[in-house]
């Protein structure tokens, strides 16, 4: 243990067995041999998490669902996009705990109820939309009046911020990077660069944080799907300052490097160019592995791009955090171009 892990002693708050943990940490045989240029692509598999219930989020959730228990809330409010997947895991979430769940959704009510969204319905959540505009203007007044909203009817609701990405979620990547190292010890790995898609930030800020108060001899990359490397830089240091605030540890961390690689969100938050819809069938079919467009089949594609550019070569191994995302695959079926071939 480093000296600020063992001053620390990192005791983690209470927590709810959500997630399927361990994940697995696989090889990619044949995406190395494509794309690697010698070096060697794993994928640390957080899409298994859960089957409907799973991804990056629900390693936030398990925290912070903790806490709204501790504070007897029975109502959970959150945010995100239309096709959220953290939106999607907080509704299964808190059906499965008895809660009742609204989501603040940015856009526009789609004519077809698809992916993430329909399973938001299932799971029996509440919903309402705002102009893009709208909830980038007014999130924090519209998150404050739902919450008196549901304070006169008697309910006790509790507001998670996009991405569970605050000072409670980041609890779940620092656990993370503890289980990364583990994993890593048993694969013979001595080192490694690690590289997740980032959107709010949480998992980036866990992961960095994580592989230095845990010693573990990782360098990690977030590549950003939205806003820029100066967003990704403060809102990383604002979550683990927010972390730091709320749980004492004012003195105990040091400063971390934010290492972002810029310039693959093009044409914008969830939106992805043909290359990445190309990359996403090719770790389909060389490996069995689904990426999505919004968020893991970009940062695959960039992954590739700077493995291109030498950007990892001082270690072997480099390992992909596989955040999820397969249910905002669907409702862009028509980005893929099949032959129908029949034999
Ligand atoms: C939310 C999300 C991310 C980004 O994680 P953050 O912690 O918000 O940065 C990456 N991949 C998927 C599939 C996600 O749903």
């Amino acid at each position: 243990m480093c000296p600020q892990a063992a001053a620390l002693r990192l005791t983690y708050p209470p927590r709810l067995p959500l997630a399927q943990l361990p994940t697995p940490l696989q090889y990619l045989p044949r995406l190395s041999a494509e794309f690697g240029c010698g070096q060697r692509i794993w994928v640390k598999r957080d899409d298994l998490t859960g089957s409907a219930l799973t991804g990056n989020k629900l390693r936030k959730l398990e925290f912070v669902l903790a806490r709204a228990r501790e504070l007897d809330c029975n109502t959970l409010i959150t945010c995100g996009g239309v096709q959220s997947n953290h939106c999607r895991a907080t509704a299964l979430a808190g059906a499965r705990l008895g809660l009742k769940v609204h989501l603040l959704l940015r856009g526009e009510p789609p004519g077809e109820i698809d992916g993430n969204l329909l399973l938001d319905y299932l799971a029996g959540a509440r919903t309402s939309f705002y102009s893009a505009e709208q909830f980038n203007r007014e999130l924090p007044q519209l998150a404050e009046h739902w919450q008196s909203h549901y304070q006169t009817q008697g309910d006790r609701a509790f507001f998670i911020p996009i991405g569970a990405s605050d000072g409670i979620g980041l609890w779940g990547y620092l656990h993370a990077a503890e289980e990364l190292g583990a994993d890593m010890n048993g694969a013979g790995m001595a080192s490694a660069h690690w590289v997740t898609a980032s959107g709010s930030g949480g998992t980036q800020a866990g992961l960095t944080l994580g592989a230095q108060l845990h010693e573990v001899a990782a360098v990690v990359w977030g590549i950003n799907v939205c806003d820029d490397e100066a967003w990704f830089v403060n809102k990383v240091n604002q979550d683990i300052l927010d972390w730091q605030q709320r749980y004492q540890l004012l003195e105990a961390v040091p400063k971390v490097e934010v290492r972002v690689l810029d310039g693959y969100d093009a044409p914008g938050y969830g939106k992805a160019n043909p290359e990445v819809y190309e990359m996403i069938a090719a770790a389909a079919r060389l490996e069995g592995l689904v990426l999505d467009p919004c968020y893991t089949g970009k940062a695959f594609y960039g992954l590739v791009q700077e493995i291109g550019r030498g950007r990892f070569a001082d270690r072997e191994d480099i390992v992909f955090i596989h955040t999820g995302g397969i249910y905002g695959l669907f409702p862009e079926r028509g980005k893929f171009h099949f032959k129908r071939e029949t034999a």
